[in-house]
């Protein structure tokens, strides 16, 4: 199938859509017959751009731009989170809803891929403020979303309680009660056990699987984290519990080290009673400049925070065996071509950090049952669902000797295209 590359973007732009786009030019050589239908894969489905204005806490009116994105649906419903962050932009949100079509499908889930954001800098909000921003965002993306159609979740900026405020939003707004229509919320509304931790958790499995493959023990080694939020911590607590030392971590703050390990435990309570609410000034560890995290030397380098942090640029001085990607997109294709010149392995993101919306999953199973699952059951299913994904890339990256994200792309795009080409054009 032949058509014109279309933009909604100018054509200056190689921001994150840019990459996913060339990570598609990637895989397309992979996909054989299917690669008649791989336009599918360069153009999201739609797009909504939505108004949010508010009413701040001193009565003035403020205007933000909030997104929500359908890339794919052949597979499922629509299914991502939403971010709220400064610099939020169309590019990003388009690529993050592909990067979860192309998740959703490496795992196995049966869903499409969607995203959503707001730009703005939620640290500079009331608690009052952030409900009616979510509120308002929530309505306005109202067409879109529903437990069949398009379910968010929680991404950078958002967490349980805005998923509350969503769900609650929505539910209001149809007249029911509808629990299944985001996921991440507070298990009291119907949430699910495991799911806060899932992708830091994830991220851990992950990271061991590809660890096994090249017989490097996870006690005793060595770990970095950019990111201390969600993912990152959740990460870092899981290697320590398993024995690993956590050497280096960075926040927005800034980053600290210590070569005897960090307990991410204590860091974290650290973090909750700071002023700058940061890693900045811990004082059981050195501060290091944020600039020089990637170089210090480890067996895991785990980056989750965002995209676009592993670059050209940098690339050549990663000191590290494995790159798990905590955060989505973190790495460029031009790095990815340097780290396996160089042999590191990178376990890409639309595996390493699909536990957290694999254990979305589980809950919105969970909210159609009305049937809760115990926490312990919860983990096993993860860690097999984890295991299982990794093990088939792992064994197409070894059959048609490409890298791990090549492998998870023809996995998952070949899923997506096959469902495509046996649903057919309609109307
Ligand atoms: N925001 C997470 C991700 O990037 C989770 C999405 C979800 O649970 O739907 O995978």
């Amino acid at each position: 199938m032949k058509s014109e590359t279309i933009s909604y973007l100018p054509e200056a732009d190689k921001g994150p859509w840019g990459i996913y786009l060339e990570q598609v030019e990637r895989v397309t050589p992979y996909l054989g017959k299917l690669s008649y239908w791989v336009d599918t894969l360069k153009r999201p489905k739609r797009i909504l751009i939505v108004d949010v204005p508010i009413h701040l806490d001193d009565g003035t009116v403020v205007h933000f731009e909030g997104y929500r994105v359908h890339h794919n649906t052949s597979r499922g419903p629509a299914k991502g989170g939403v971010r709220y962050h400064q610099d939020v932009t169309l590019s990003e949100v388009m690529a993050l809803s592909a990067w979860m079509t192309i998740k959703n499908a490496a795992v196995g889930l049966p869903y499409g891929g969607g995203k959503g954001g707001i730009r703005v800098d939620p640290r500079r909000l009331s608690p009052s403020e952030l409900e009616r921003i979510t509120r308002r965002y929530t309505s306005e993306i109202g067409i879109l979303i529903g437990p069949k159609k398009d379910i968010p979740a929680p991404d950078v900026g958002t967490g349980p309680r805005e998923m509350a405020w969503m769900m609650d939003t929505y539910s209001m707004n149809v007249g029911a009660t509808t629990p299944g229509v985001v996921t991440g919320k507070p298990i009291a509304i119907g949430g699910s056990l495991g799911r806060a931790d899932a992708t830091g958790n994830g991220v851990f499995f992950a990271s061991r699987s590809a660890a096994e493959k090249i017989g490097l023990d996870i006690e005793g080694s060595r770990v970095v984290v950019q990111g201390f939020g969600n993912v990152g911590n959740a990460a870092a607590r899981a290697f320590y519990d398993h024995g690993a030392k956590i050497v280096a971590i960075s926040d927005v703050t800034g980053a600290v080290i210590n070569e005897a390990g960090i307990d991410p435990y204590d860091l974290a309570d650290y973090v909750s009673k700071s002023e700058t609410r940061g890693v900045l000034g811990y004082p059981k560890a050195e501060p290091l400049p944020a600039a020089e995290l990637f170089q210090v030397p480890c067996e895991f380098l785990i980056p989750a925070a965002l995209e676009r942090q592993i670059t050209e640029q940098n690339a050549w001085k990663v000191e590290t065996k494995i790159v798990a990607e905590g955060a989505n997109g973190p790495t460029t294709p031009a790095a990815d071509d340097i780290l396996a010149e160089r042999g590191v392995i990178v376990v890409p993101d639309v595996i390493a950090n699909a536990g957290g919306v694999t254990v979305s999953y589980f809950e919105w199973v969970q909210d159609f049952n009305s049937y809760f699952w115990t926490e312990e059951e919860i983990n096993k299913n993860l860690e097999r669902v984890m295991r299982e994904a990794f093990e088939a890339v792992w064994q197409v990256s070894q059959d048609r000797k490409v890298s791990l994200r090549t492998a998870a792309y023809i996995v998952a795009a070949s899923r997506v295209l096959e469902a495509r080409a046996m649903r057919g054009l309609y109307p």
